[in-house]
């Protein structure tokens, strides 16, 4: 793909996702899993409902049942016994009488209305009946507080598609109807490695010029919140036959495979050749900032994710691209993101050539516009740009500065990024 603004040697970054989504393959495996622990697998086959919801016409209200032509010829109707949530009323009903009812309770089949409590008065009972008088004050429409039967969920209807990730919401409609075992696709298994000498783990000592291993940490969460198996490999060092070890232990047990670290073009990356040696993999400038090295292939059991090692290029690049291929490779429907445009508050500096993704803060004016603030300097280390932000700031190519008052687009932190 070449166009006005792609910049020789770099590939644009819908080149680079549609390579990546074209280079990985769905899983097909199956399993069965009791709803109790479906939440966030992906559906494999359409969930039909079994039942109706509800599955009998009930009371919305407490109060009185009826059938309706009784309240058209008087307003004062015989009490004569009463229909419970999970304990029905079994006798006749019949014209001049009433049930006592209570919400969800099933209408006894005489009746076809109901009038809430609060609209009745209860007369006591005189001495020639023991049955108490319910007086109502207004009129009401057929079928008035009645839930219909099916009105939610009809039998045979479709609740959930395949591609579906089940969500809380989902879990209610399963559990409604009564289905004990869902059919979703397996987990990915997703390899994690964090490659550099300096790296260090919380808890241990820094000597000069070590840090404080970042990627590994984010990476896993984004990953649990995508609910795939994640095998963290930790850090591993810039060594070729350490590399060459853990990628292949990673691709024997991984779908797939996430580095961080080593895929620019620095003397200790050893990253490289390590994986021409295991596998198909191609090494890419993509032109988008942060986040311009990038590895992407095949090895001989897995996909190979290459990520740069700076925080925030790991971060963002990870969340533009290898999320929504990962998705893919669960069967998911593709992840949503909500692009609107934003009035832009202070200027923003870029040079054309590769598409940028800068945080920024997006509120509303007190008119009720979409705004957007830079979260401050944008350096692919900083991971605090990232930490303040609520949004990507997404500059096109071939945009070049920006400033104050212009439209810009955004994109909303989504789930994984912890949401607007
Ligand atoms: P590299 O791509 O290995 O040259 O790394 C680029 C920059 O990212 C260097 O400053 C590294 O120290 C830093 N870096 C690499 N991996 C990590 C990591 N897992 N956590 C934090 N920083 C990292
Ligand atoms: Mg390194």
């Amino acid at each position: 793909m070449s166009d006005c603004c792609s910049v020789p040697g770099l590939m644009p970054f819908e080149e680079a996702l549609d390579k990546l989504l074209s280079g990985v393959s769905p899983v097909t495996e199956t399993l069965s899993v009791p709803i109790q622990e479906a939440l966030n697998y992906v559906i494999a086959s359409d969930v039909i409902s079994p039942i109706d919801v509800p599955g009998h016409d009930n009371s919305a209200m407490d109060g009185y049942a009826f059938a309706h032509q009784s309240l058209i010829l008087n307003k004062t109707l015989t009490l004569v016994g009463k229909s419970m949530a999970g304990e029905p009323f079994t006798g006749q009903c019949r014209e001049g009488e009433c049930i006592r009812i209570m919400t969800g309770a099933k209408m006894p089949d005489d009746c076809d209305t109901v009038e809430m409590q609060e609209n009745t008065q209860t007369l006591p009972s005189n001495n020639n009946s023991d049955n108490v008088q319910i007086c109502f004050s207004q009129e009401k429409k057929r079928s008035a507080h009645v839930r219909k039967k099916g009105e939610d969920i009809k039998q045979g209807q479709t609740i959930l598609k395949q591609g579906q990730r089940i969500t809380a919401i989902d879990m209610g409609s399963l559990a409604s109807l009564g289905i004990e075992n869902v059919s979703v696709y397996r987990k990915l298994r997703v390899a994690l490695i964090a490659t550099g000498d300096e790296l260090k783990l919380p808890g241990q000592n820094l000597r000069s010029g070590d840090i404080y291993e970042t990627n590994s940490f984010v990476l896993s969460s984004l990953l649990a919140k995508l609910h795939v198996e994640v095998i963290n490999f930790g850090i591993i060092k810039d060594d070729f036959n350490a590399i060459k070890e853990a990628f292949t232990l990673a691709d024997m047990q991984a779908d797939a495979v996430i580095s961080s670290g080593g895929v620019s073009v620095g003397d200790a990356d050893y990253t490289k050749g390590v994986l021409e040696e295991l596998g198909e993999i191609s090494f890419w400038q993509i032109a988008m900032k942060p986040g311009k090295p990038f590895a992407f292939g095949q090895l001989p059991h897995s996909v190979f994710f290459g990520l740069p090692g700076n925080p925030v290029s790991a971060l963002v690049t990870f969340h533009q691209l290898v999320l929504i291929a990962l998705a893919k490779m669960q069967n998911a429907k593709p992840l949503q993101r909500i692009k609107m445009p934003a009035k832009l508050l202070g200027n923003l500096k870029k040079s054309p050539g590769r598409m940028d993704f800068q945080r920024g803060f997006f509120t509303l004016n007190d008119k009720g516009e979409p705004c957007v603030q830079s979260t401050g300097s944008q350096g692919s280390g900083i991971l605090s740009s990232l930490a303040l932000a609520n949004c990507f700031i997404i500059l096109p190519a071939i945009s070049g500065s920006v400033v104050a008052g212009e439209k810009v687009t955004i994109e909303l932190f989504d789930h994984f990024l912890g949401g607007v």
